[in-house]
């Protein structure tokens, strides 16, 4: 492991010595498989470590069983209080956890820290709701009183992808919690550094240990196994598209349920009557940041015809301005594409949309620098919707440019994709901004701005980009299960069949 980050992780876990899960408050090494984890800038090794091994499922099921009772055992309030300071916690380390995120997981310093910062958020908002979860009173024959109780689960897995770790790990693990389970996340292997973290710190916050379980290894080995042999009550999987359908099928097997939140290939809608530069703007933002590896990028940009020559070549200038490079590096404001495999796709996707007639501006930067590790500079391609880069999630900082004319026409180009993950539009048509809102099949959706997101607000996907929601008091609710308990209240019991309807 490079020294500097191994030092950056001692200072927050002194007890750290390698990469290894952590499981009921230990670091437990794993088996033989070796897996290496490269710098996309320089392509050195920056970490290595072992494969989780399957012996810590019986591990697994004990102690997770036993957290969740001693902290059902706590009043709600003090709860709610642990799990503020877990928060207050990551908030007071956010400097160094936003260094070990950007060097171990290749992202760009500035992104690592609002991102951390939002983990912060996280557990802090969701505290407040341990003491306001209740069920409610239900109308019926007054023969009988009727109410719910909001419970826990049990157990959760989720299991989280490279694009953004901490933030994904913090997403889940913090209303999971909140609704009273315990938790086993596996992280992609490429990136578990930071969860294993929130591990660590959990236990500073005295949340019991083994509510918070982080399985470091491999999704085909470890993450498979606990799905068919550890004791869980939902698989909660972010991630693509193709392995969210494999895990749902294996926790269906299992008549486990499960949430799914997956990809994207969101269009941002921009209209001749929009404010052009916020439109301008917002339309970098959107595909642009966190090198375009993010689930609600957007990355098909819909321009009206009337302004889509103007708009393209400004977009495409601007792809000139930005500092490509270092992830490490606190000016530099996209990364290198986080891995070789990742960047080989991204590569083919470029390449394919050109052979398939897309053009780029001449003024666009060069979209594949060479020997510049894992570069792809921010690309504007102009095509169509037909076309494989405007179908397809290319995960990268790719942007498809495709002209409308009318707002129907828009309507049905935005609509006309698998996925359903976000969206946008630009207008000062303020009638006409929200008729799209309404007609726009995607589970986020902004007007006029791009990517604003908020632990309070509710987050899923449409169609093909996954069900269930997180975030907000949705999450608390999937994180939930719902008892309706009846009580006889007539002086005479209703009769035999115990049905008064
Ligand atoms: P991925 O599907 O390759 O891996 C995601 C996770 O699944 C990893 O932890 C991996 O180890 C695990 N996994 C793989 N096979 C498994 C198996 N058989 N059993 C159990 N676990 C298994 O995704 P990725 O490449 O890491 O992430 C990129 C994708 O994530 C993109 O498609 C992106 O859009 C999506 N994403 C979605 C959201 C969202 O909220 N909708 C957020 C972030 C990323």
């Amino acid at each position: 492991m490079k020294v500097e980050l191994r030092e950056l992780i001692q200072k927050i876990a002194p007890s750290f010595e390698q990469i290894a899960s952590y499981i009921n408050g230990e670091w437990v090494v794993g088996g033989q498989e070796r897996i290496s984890v490269k710098s996309s800038f320089d392509k050195q090794e920056i970490f290595a470590y072992s494969d989780a091994n399957t012996n810590i499922i019986s591990v697994l099921n004990k102690c997770t069983k036993l957290a969740q009772s001693e902290w059902r055992s706590l009043t709600a309030a003090e709860r709610g209080r642990r799990i503020f300071k877990l928060g207050a916690i990551i908030r007071s380390w956010i400097p160094e956890l936003a260094e070990i995120e950007s060097l171990s997981s290749n992202k760009a310093l500035g992104d690592a820290k609002v991102e951390v910062l939002k983990v912060a958020e996280m557990f802090e908002y969701y505290a407040g709701w341990t003491d306001k979860l209740h069920g409610d009173v239900i109308a019926v024959p007054t023969t009988h009183l009727n109410y719910t109780l909001l419970e826990p689960l049990g157990v959760v897995f989720q299991i989280t992808p490279w694009n953004a770790p901490i933030f994904t790990a913090g997403w889940q693990i913090a209303p999971a919690i909140t609704a009273g389970n315990s938790v086993i996340l596996k992280p992609s292997e490429l990136t578990p550094i930071t969860s294993l973290l929130i591990a660590f710190l959990s236990e500073q916050a005295r949340i019991p240990r083994g509510l918070i379980n982080v399985v470091a290894g491999y999704g085909h080995t470890i993450g498979q196994a606990i799905i068919n042999e550890c004791d869980i009550q939902k698989v909660v999987f972010v991630g693509s598209p193709a392995t969210g359908k494999k895990i749902s099928i294996a926790a269906a097997q299992k008549g486990v349920p499960s949430i799914l939140e997956l990809g994207g290939k969101s269009a941002n809608i921009v209209f001749d009557d929009c404010d052009y530069d916020a439109a301008l703007k917002g339309a970098q933002s959107a595909i642009f940041s966190g090198t375009g590896q993010s689930c609600v990028s957007g990355s098909r940009v819909l321009i009206q015809k009337s302004i889509y020559e103007r708009f393209t070549n400004d977009l495409a200038r601007a792809t000139k301005k930005f500092i490509v490079g270092n992830p490490i590096e606190a000016t530099t404001q996209i990364a290198p594409i986080h891995n070789e495999k990742q960047y080989q796709h991204v590569k083919k996707m470029i390449e394919k949309a050109l052979s398939d007639g897309a053009t780029v501006p001449p003024e666009n930067a060069n979209p594949l620098p060479q020997n510049t590790g894992y570069i792809v500079n921010p690309t504007v391609l102009l095509g169509h919707n037909q076309m494989k880069c405007a179908q397809e999630e290319i995960f990268g900082p790719v942007v498809v440019a495709i002209p409308f004319e009318t707002e129907e026409e828009a309507i049905a180009l935005a609509n006309d994709s698998k996925y359903g993950l976000a969206g946008a539009v630009w207008t000062n048509n303020v009638a006409r901004a929200h008729r799209i809102a309404q007609k726009i099949n995607a589970g986020t959706f902004w007007i006029n701005g791009y990517k604003t997101i908020h632990v309070s607000s509710p987050f899923g996907g449409y169609g093909e980009s996954g069900y269930g929601r997180s975030s907000g008091i949705e999450a608390l609710r999937a994180y939930s299960q719902v008892k309706s308990v009846w009580v006889e209240t007539a002086k005479q019991s209703s009769n035999v069949f115990g049905y008064s309807g």
